[in-house]
């Protein structure tokens, strides 16, 4: 399973797309891509290979903002449905997540018993979580904080909001995840084999940090809210 996203000038639909089939190596049964624009985040996702999912993505959307999934699923079955990225219920977010959240059921009663879950996964609860604390009055950067303070277990994650083009929202922990740094553009990948078509210099993340990733800055939180800096290496290319 993997985690791929991309935000600059580009289409990012290919990056994506090559990041994902780099991934591969690492299993999974289903694949998915979410693509940003000016008109919203449009989701293509599917049972099975890469080269299935490549069949249904419709090459006239573009996005210069996207995130991509393959899942090794562990809370309902291999399905279309199941895959990710899964949106929430006014599809304002998108949001893919490798890993598995241990405490989703009694997030579930505590916070969404009015919504009406798409999906079986543990993944869902993450993404409707957030949208549950924006309606509450938080910005989506507080709700994400919030999200994230709740959720035990170990995930990567990648974050759309269709209202604030211009930020992948990322975290993680005891799941890899990596930002990779380029001129105008900046990447997410759960290993940096799947950017280095795009970059060899890569800042690493520590559990429980929450990142904002835009095109030209990548800003690394604590739960706390403190800033941390952090110098990028560059990634050795194995021959
Ligand atoms: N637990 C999530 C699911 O079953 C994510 C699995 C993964 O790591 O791909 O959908």
């Amino acid at each position: 399973c993997g985690i791929v996203g991309y935000i600059g000038l580009n289409d990012s639909k290919e990056i994506l797309l090559k990041g994902l089939e780099k991934l591969e190596y690492r299993g999974y049964d289903s694949a998915g891509i979410a693509l940003q624009n000016e008109d919203g985040v449009t989701v293509f996702k599917e049972k099975g290979r890469i080269a299935d999912l490549r069949t249904i993505v419709d090459d006239n959307v573009e996005g210069s903002i996207g995130i991509g999934h393959t899942r090794w699923a562990t809370h309902g079955a291999p399905s279309k449905v199941n895959a990710h990225p899964h949106r929430s219920t006014t599809e304002r977010f998108t949001l893919v997540h490798n890993g598995v959240i241990e405490n989703y059921s009694q997030l579930k009663r505590e916070y969404l018993s009015s919504v009406e879950l798409t999906s079986e996964t543990d993944t869902e609860i993450i993404v409707q979580l957030i949208e549950t604390f924006v309606e509450q009055g938080l910005s989506t950067e507080e709700a994400f904080q919030k999200a994230l303070k709740e959720l035990k277990g170990s995930y990567a994650i990648a974050l759309l909001d269709k209202e604030l083009e211009g930020t992948i929202f990322v975290a993680k922990n005891k799941s890899p995840l990596l930002v990779g740094l380029g001129d105008d553009f900046n990447v997410v990948a759960s290993d940096a084999m799947a950017m280095l078509q795009v970059t060899d210099q890569f800042v690493e993340l520590m559990d429980k940090e929450m990142v904002l990733v835009t095109k030209e800055d990548v800003i690394i939180k604590n739960l706390d809210g403190e800033t941390m800096t952090r110098a990028p290496y560059t990634a050795e290319l194995d021959a």
